[in-house]
């Protein structure tokens, strides 16, 4: 399909599909590269997994315009800040979210300033950001230092921050339960998702409750969040000084949205857990090999978080919950695997001559 012959529907991002649900008015200038409206992809072997007739789909979020969740926010967020006149926007980022402001600043013709902790962001999501324009600065510190810096230089009147306590930012990431809602006809039993600053989790909760509220969905789902057990301060219920995972989009010490994360999982009957890196790699092949669908390691986690909800032999959030026969599962997936290629383990065979028999020897057919 062309972009000419696409509905129409598709081509729109996601302030034009859900206006009535954002902040924006008739004068908010619309900054969008087209971003939300991504698939949910039905998952036979990963319900087979669960079992017990549950059904298991994959909210792919890699294919967003720079490859994570951070567009659908990012959308918002920046449209806001050009309506505000501000002329730059500045983040602190575990790398997806500099992606994503530097991309949208460029769309929209202003300056953007990423704040990275040194060293610790994926390849990938570090090529974004030259590639986008914007300006890099690597500070000696983790993330959590690089958002203290961030919220100093909001106060400047010159700056908008656009990190996840911009609440525009929540706002247009509620979309994503909206897309679900539709597609599915109703909420699911049951969400699964990774978590950091917990911007994300938050945002689908409201999304949830404003369909339901709105008579789009009839119930809400058990929102099920999921730290790497290196950085888990919420699960621990203290912050986390040095927080350490390979999930570096999840390598967070101190939530920004720390208090409304813990509402969503009371108020829904959710809860929070841990996984091991070992056991976020081993869900990020498994996924990749198995469905076909490949992601970074933090998104990998909600993944992983199933798994250990499914190992009977393991206390976990799910199961001390119950998770109930015939149930929906959706499973969030946040930015693609492409990201962060050095969390890959491969090793390349030595190369062979071009004959047909020396290929057919080394692929071992
Ligand atoms: C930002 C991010 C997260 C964490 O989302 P929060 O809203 O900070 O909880 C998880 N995975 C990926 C890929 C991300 O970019």
């Amino acid at each position: 399909m062309t972009l000419a012959t696409a509905p129409r529907e598709q081509r729109r991002g996601v302030i034009e599909r859900y206006r009535e649900f954002l902040p924006v008015s008739a004068a908010t200038p619309i900054i969008s590269l087209g971003e939300g409206n991504t698939p949910l992809i039905p998952c036979p072997k990963l319900s087979a997994q669960v079992g017990r007739g549950c059904e298991v789909f994959v909210k792919y979020e890699g294919l967003n315009p720079t490859c994570s969740f951070k567009d659908r926010g990012m959308t918002v967020a920046v449209s806001k800040a050009v309506e505000r006149g501000m002329q730059a926007v500045v983040c602190a980022s575990t790398g997806n979210t500099s992606a994503s402001a530097a991309a949208y600043a460029a769309r929209a013709g202003i300056r953007c300033a990423v704040i990275l902790p040194a060293g610790k962001i994926a390849s990938g999501k570090m090529v974004q950001a030259y590639a986008y324009g914007a300006r890099v600065v690597a500070i000696e510190g983790n993330f959590d230092d690089a958002l203290r810096v961030v919220r100093e230089l909001g106060k400047r009147p010159e700056f908008a921050v656009v990190n996840s306590i911009n609440p525009d930012r929540i706002a247009g990431q509620k979309s994503a339960a909206f897309e679900i809602v539709e597609e599915l006809g109703d909420a699911p039993d049951l969400h699964l998702l990774p978590v950091g600053n917990a911007g994300n989790i938050t945002a689908y909760w409201a999304g949830y409750r404003e369909y339901l509220a709105a008579e789009k969905a009839s119930k809400l789902p058990a929102m099920l969040g999921f730290q790497a057990a290196g950085s888990a301060p919420i699960f621990h219920g203290k912050t986390i000084e040095q927080p350490e995972t390979i999930a570096s989009a999840i390598r967070i010490g101190n939530p920004a949205s720390w208090d409304l994360a813990k509402a969503a999982l009371r108020d829904s009957g959710g809860a929070i857990d841990i996984v091991t890196d070992d056991e976020i790699l081993e869900a990020q092949r498994w996924l990749a090999g198995h469905e076909g669908i490949f992601v970074e390691p933090a998104s990998a986690a909600s993944i992983a978080g199933l798994f250990k909800c499914c190992d009977t032999g393991r206390a976990s959030a799910l199961r001390t919950r119950g998770i109930e026969d015939g149930s929906q599962i959706v499973c969030t997936v946040t930015g693609h695997g492409l990201k962060d290629p050095d969390a890959v383990r491969f090793t390349t065979e030595s190369s062979v001559r071009p004959s047909e028999a020396e290929v057919l020897r080394a692929i071992g057919f």
